[in-house]
């Protein structure tokens, strides 16, 4: 079944949600601005009739009054906005339970197979739309496709209140025209880059040459050609499913051992199971822990700190400086375990961060593709061997 997905983006939020408690700012130029006294301050949101005097967010009080001299300012509450962004979250969730909040004011909604419930898209949009502006006066604008990226793009193109559809067959028309800076997930130093080759527009960067690209950017610059493309496989992922704490593996050994060696093995293909979960989920972890229990079941845990990483090759590299500093040879060990926790909130890999914090992941494509060929044959394929013999090397 194709999918359905909405990107509903609340218009002017913090400033609309002035609005519903203090009516007057209703149909005047108004802004939320930090330390309104202070004519440095910045504008945080600006409504549409303070924006037709082309006062903007991140411009000076100063600024904006010279612009718009009758703009009322508000200055910002925080929690008062906090409060009205769970209670539209909640809203969106009672039209389907598959929804992911990606900021203060905005969620994705997975609305395949809502039609019975909701009518085709278009219709389902509008309802959405109605309940929010009639049940809490607050204005959105919603996107419609086939996946996370385009909805977020679709959002994007009529405001406020807007409803966009954007499939795969308006790609060349709607999206392929707009201005590379304009794409979702790409900065500022990204677009500079991208100028630099030539590419001005999202289609330019959708009919450029995809290894160029990832030669430049490294693994970016091939989901960044992706997108370009209209192409997002990525799951709208409801918050709380995916929290995973930690991730680890263990096994009981067949024997006791005592040899360290041995166990070092063990460990590496312990590690490389670690890896290769924490690269599926995306997650980045900066804590690796080992676990050991003896033979007379005494289990002791120890871990240390890394760089936030999903590689194997740190996973097994910490584990094996905590195996040889807790290795005792007058103690059997019957059971080995190794795993990573410590992942930073947010922290996903996100396909969708600005691209121009990008660094060069030339160990992680490599563990990545690895991923992909055992995938597709079977573990036993691609054993890390290499990094064993590397370690054992070092020793
Ligand atoms: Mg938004």
């Amino acid at each position: 079944m194709e999918r359905v997905i909405f990107l509903v983006d609340m218009n002017a939020f913090f400033i609309g949600c002035e609005t519903v408690r203090d009516p007057s700012l209703k149909g005047i130029p108004a802004a939320v601005a930090g330390d309104p006294k202070n004519r440095s301050g910045i504008i945080l949101a600006a409504n549409y009739e303070a924006r037709s005097f082309g006062v903007r967010t991140t411009m000076t009080i100063y600024e904006a009054l010279r612009l718009c001299p009758g703009l009322r300012l508000v200055p910002p509450d925080h929690e008062y906005y906090e409060q009205v962004s769970n209670k539209i979250m909640k809203v969106l969730s009672s039209y389907t339970p598959v929804m992911e909040q990606n900021s203060i004011d905005e969620a994705w909604l997975d609305m395949t197979g809502c039609e019975p419930l909701f009518g085709k898209p278009l219709e389902a949009a509008r309802r959405i739309m109605d309940d929010l502006y009639g049940n809490y006066g607050l204005m959105c604008s919603i996107g419609i496709s086939e996946n996370k990226f385009l909805a977020k793009m679709a959002s994007e193109m009529k405001k406020p209140m807007g409803i966009t559809e954007l499939w795969k067959i308006d790609i060349p028309h709607k999206l392929w025209p707009m201005p590379v800076d304009k794409m979702y997930g790409i900065g500022r130093q990204t677009t500079v880059k991208l100028n630099g080759l030539g590419i001005e527009t999202i289609g330019q960067l959708a009919h450029f040459s995809e290894s160029l690209l990832v030669e430049r950017f490294g693994k970016y610059g091939l989901e960044m050609h992706r997108l370009a493309n209209g192409i997002d496989d990525s799951p709208v992922r409801p918050h709380g499913e995916t929290e995973i704490k930690s991730i680890s593996r263990s096994t009981t050994l067949s024997e006791d051992i005592t040899d360290i060696e041995y166990a070092k093995r063990v460990l590496l293909s312990l590690a490389d199971e670690v890896g290769m979960a924490a690269r599926r989920h995306d997650k980045k972890g900066n804590t690796v822990h080992i676990t050991l229990k003896y033979s007379d079941f005494k289990t002791i845990t120890r871990q240390m700190k890394v760089a936030p990483t999903c590689l194997t090759r740190d996973i097994y590299e910490a584990g094996r400086r905590l195996l040889e500093a807790n290795w005792d040879k007058r103690l059997p060990v019957r059971l080995l375990g190794i795993g990573l926790s410590g992942f930073e909130a947010g922290a996903q890999i996100s396909i969708f961060e600005d691209l121009a914090g990008y660094r060069d992941d030339r160990e992680e494509i490599l563990e990545r593709t690895a991923d992909k060929i055992r995938h597709k044959h079977g573990r036993s394929v691609l054993k890390p061997a290499s990094l064993l013999q590397k370690n054992d090397i070092k020793q």
